[in-house]
């Protein structure tokens, strides 16, 4: 919990208040005793006093009366009627100072009857003696009754005396410590109220000295805010708690024309654009009702009629009770920021024209679209319908030049062999041009047989499933290069195998893969002995093989070309062959998912790439 300053300085000040006022209490009562038990002293002594002024004036009293019974001169009896005339008063007296003593008022009783009846025996003998009757005095002396009853009043006057002696040490010391104790705590608390009232006073300084410095401060500030109002380029208003406005800063009446007496209560609306009016005021009014923040946006207008937007803002000023003293707020000129708006928005509503003609112009993009789709879904269609057709038509043709060359072998073989058999038997029987036409014919027969029989394998290629198996390369191409084993000695070619990997692959058509382009690498190869190099990577998804040489090369526009069938890019005269060698690899490669290209310049070798995905799927 936090203590207000103001709490803690009332609760400091009533503490002090009745710590002084109890220390004052306590001094009181501490007196009143003192002044109880001194008064029960005196009584004390002044009883042992009164016994003894007693005693002496029945002695006297006493004294007298024998002196006038000797004598019988009244002169004698003066001290007798001194005691006489003052006992009764002394008795009173004594009375008065042992009233209070309850144990003491038998004995006061007794004293008193002994004082009389002493006095009673005085008067009778004195008596007797003035009326000459000494004898009979003499007589009543002798029976020693008065003794016995001084001895009595002596007696008793003793055991009050006694107590009272006893009382009187007792009260004497308890008197001695009151006093002292009186004395210390008047002493003590004397010096605490003065160090609690010294305390107070430096407090109080302190606290007025506070006082002036706050209201010096307070002055100061009030008079930098007035200063800042006046000097401010910012509209400053000053509204009192019912929201009359008070004081306006001058440059209001640079902007609006208007003076502050003019602007005062509710004048500063008049300045307000009329547009505008009905929302401040509502705005005003609520800000004023619910004590919060008020704020608007209005246009301010000068004598001329020309308005500025201001940004009006207000906040109470509270109370230490929360209530509301005043009210405080500027207006700021936000024109630009309204003209910044302004431009915004007039931007905002172009582009969106902008972006709803070219939503338009889209949607009918769209529909062109959507209508070249369908015309495009529609050529697909039927090239799909084509391609089908195209693959049935295909897959006859291959049928069709299966079943042609596994039929024509068969006749072409039997003209060959016979072509073959009319060489050896009339060659240079018959004339010159006899023998070149049989040497044309066995010739055509022979190249007719290459054709049929690598078509035929063109054909069965694909025609069977794939006998995928775990192929160590280095020992297929092993095995290949000892079937071209005459062809690479005729050339006297080199082959290097770098290390390759077991990939899983139909071996024989791997094996014919390898044979095409090892054979075709001597085949085409340059003025120099061929050289062949065999390389395998292993990329991230796939097996790259690379078949190299140092052939004649390929321009780079046919690279494509050669893998088509019957595509040659040499005459027969210069190079034999077929143009299936190469078709053959391309089908083989692509039956195991991968893919076969050239790179070459002519003149400078080529290498075929071979990529098998890795695994193989089958
Ligand atoms: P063929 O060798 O029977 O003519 P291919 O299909 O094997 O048929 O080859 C097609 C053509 O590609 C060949 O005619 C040849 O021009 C070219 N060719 C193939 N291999 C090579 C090579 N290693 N170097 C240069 N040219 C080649």
């Amino acid at each position: 919990m936090k203590w207000s300053v103001d709490k803690l300085n009332t609760i400091r000040f009533s503490a002090t208040i009745i710590t002084l006022i109890g220390l004052a209490l306590l001094s009181l009562l501490s007196l009143l005793r003192l002044q109880d038990t001194t008064r029960q002293v005196r009584q004390a002594r002044q009883t042992l006093l009164q016994t003894e002024i007693l005693i002496s004036l029945l002695k006297d009293a006493e004294t007298g009366q024998r002196g006038y019974l000797l004598t019988g001169e009244e002169k004698y009896l003066q001290p007798y009627y001194r005691a006489l005339s003052i006992i009764d008063n002394e008795l009173d007296e004594l009375a008065y100072f042992i009233q209070n003593d309850s144990y003491h008022q038998t004995q006061f009783t007794e004293l008193q009857a002994l004082t009389q009846a002493k006095l009673s025996e005085l008067e009778q003998t004195i008596e007797l003696r003035r009326n000459n009757q000494l004898q009979s005095a003499l007589a009543i002396v002798k029976t020693a009754q008065g003794d016995q009853l001084m001895e009595q009043i002596r007696e008793t006057s003793d055991a009050i005396k006694a107590e009272q002696q006893v009382l009187l040490e007792q009260r004497s010391i308890y008197e001695q410590q009151s006093t002292f104790y009186t004395t210390y705590l008047t002493l003590g608390s004397v010096a605490l109220q003065i160090l609690l009232i010294t305390g107070i006073i430096l407090h109080l300084n302190k606290e007025t000295q506070n006082l002036q410095y706050s209201k010096a401060e307070l002055s100061q500030s009030e008079e930098r805010y007035r200063s800042l109002v006046t000097a401010t380029a910012q509209v400053v208003w000053i509204a009192d708690r019912s929201g009359l406005l008070l004081t306006i800063s001058p440059i209001w009446q640079t902007i609006t024309g208007q003076s502050e007496q003019d602007a005062k209560g509710w004048g500063w609306l008049s300045a307000i654009d009329s547009d505008d009016q009905h929302e401040v005021r509502q705005k005003w009014q609520i800000a004023l009702s619910q004590q919060q923040l008020y704020e608007a946006e209005c246009r301010v207008c000068s004598t001329d009629k020309s308005c500025r937007y201001f940004l009006v803002r207000g906040v109470p000023v509270l109370r230490a009770d929360n209530s509301v003293r005043e009210w405080i707020g500027t207006y700021v000129d936000i024109t630009e920021r309204k003209q910044a708006e302004q431009a915004l928005k007039e931007a905002r509503d172009a582009l969106e024209v902008k972006v709803q003609e070219r939503t338009k112009k889209l949607a009918e993009i769209n529909l062109e679209l959507q209508a070249e789709i369908r015309e495009r879904q529609q050529i697909e269609y039927k090239l799909e319908q084509f391609a089908t057709s195209l693959q049935h038509s295909n897959q006859e043709l291959e049928q069709f030049a299966y079943v042609a060359s596994h039929d024509l072998q068969e006749p072409l073989r039997t003209v060959a062999s016979y072509t073959q058999l009319l060489a050896k038997k009339y060659e240079g029987k018959l004339d010159e041009k006899a023998d070149k036409y049989i040497n044309y014919v066995v010739d055509g027969a022979t190249r007719m047989q290459q054709l049929i029989n690598d078509l035929l394998l063109y054909s069965r290629v694909g025609k069977q499933s794939l006998n995928l198996t775990l192929v160590d390369c280095n020992q297929l191409i092993h095995q290949v290069c000892s079937l071209l084993n005459i062809v690479i000695d005729e050339s006297h070619a080199t082959i290097k195998v770098n290390p390759l990997p077991e990939v899983l692959v139909d071996p024989s058509h791997f094996a014919k893969l390898f044979q095409n382009l090892i054979s075709n690498a001597i085949k085409y190869r340059g003025n120099d002995p061929p050289k062949i190099e065999i390389t395998a990577h292993r990329t991230e998804r796939e097996w790259l093989f690379l078949v190299q040489d140092n052939g004649i090369g390929i321009e780079p526009q046919y690279a494509e070309r050669i893998f088509i069938i019957f595509q040659r890019l040499h005459t027969r005269r210069e190079y034999s062959g077929t143009g299936i060698g190469l078709a053959i690899c391309k089908k083989i490669v692509e039956l195991h998912k991968g893919r076969i290209w050239v790179e070459s310049q002519l003149g400078h070798g080529a290498t075929f790439y071979i990529s098998l995905p890795y695994p193989i799927q089958a």
